[in-house]
């Protein structure tokens, strides 16, 4: 299996970026925000308990996404590989993501990380609320306080991966075809 984190702040092109990536490279596109949304949707318990932290701006408990990624693996296992996407997202996310691909006698491969100012991000999730439907893009507050969260949690995460040596970084801003020139060639040197 080859395995792929694409991590930057929100707002910073992740999604627009997955589909490119998975459609070249085969892979499961993970996204646990479309996990969440999918469950907020469907009006199951799960999803009903996660509205309340997305809501905010704030991250969902740990052992709520852990769970989804963990049937997801489970669920895919004749996957090419996996892209996950908005995961993880803490410290403890990043440990228990290593234990259970170890379980598949897999890795992550590479961490690609998008570059993308503050004042930019706002920018692209005001933007962005005008038209997602996303009532956590439609509220400046609630934008900050996302924002905030991945600079105190999720920052971390890179630095668990930069350790393993494993984090290449790339410029979030620019034309969606040149970031993605540029992932790709990311990519293409760890396969090679
Ligand atoms: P964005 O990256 O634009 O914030 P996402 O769709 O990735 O959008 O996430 C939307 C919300 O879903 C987050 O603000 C958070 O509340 C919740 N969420 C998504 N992924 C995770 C995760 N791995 N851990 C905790 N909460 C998550």
């Amino acid at each position: 299996m080859f395995n792929v984190i694409l991590f930057g702040a929100p707002g910073s092109g992740k999604g627009t970026q997955s589909q490119k990536i998975v459609e070249k490279y085969h892979l499961k596109h993970v996204s646990t925000g479309d996990l969440l949304r999918s469950e907020i949707a469907g009006g199951t318990q799960l999803g009903m308990e996660a509205k309340k932290f997305m809501d905010g701006g704030l991250l969902v408990p740990d052992e709520v996404v852990i769970g989804m990624i963990d049937s997801t693996i489970n669920s895919n296992k004749d996957a090419k590989g996996f892209l996950f996407d908005g995961f993880p997202r803490t410290a403890v996310q990043a440990e228990k993501l290593d234990e259970l691909l170890e379980q598949h006698n897999a890795e992550i491969n590479i961490v690609l990380a998008l570059e993308v100012s503050e004042e930019e991000l706002v920018k692209r999730l005001l933007e962005r609320g005008k038209t997602s439907g996303r009532s956590d893009d439609a509220d400046e507050t609630v934008i900050r306080s996302r924002i905030e969260e991945y600079r105190k949690k999720t920052a971390v995460v890179a630095g668990h991966y930069q350790q393993l040596n494993k984090v290449k970084t790339s410029p979030g801003e620019g034309t969606i075809d040149a970031i993605f020139a540029s992932l790709s060639t990311e990519i293409d040197q760890v396969i090679s």
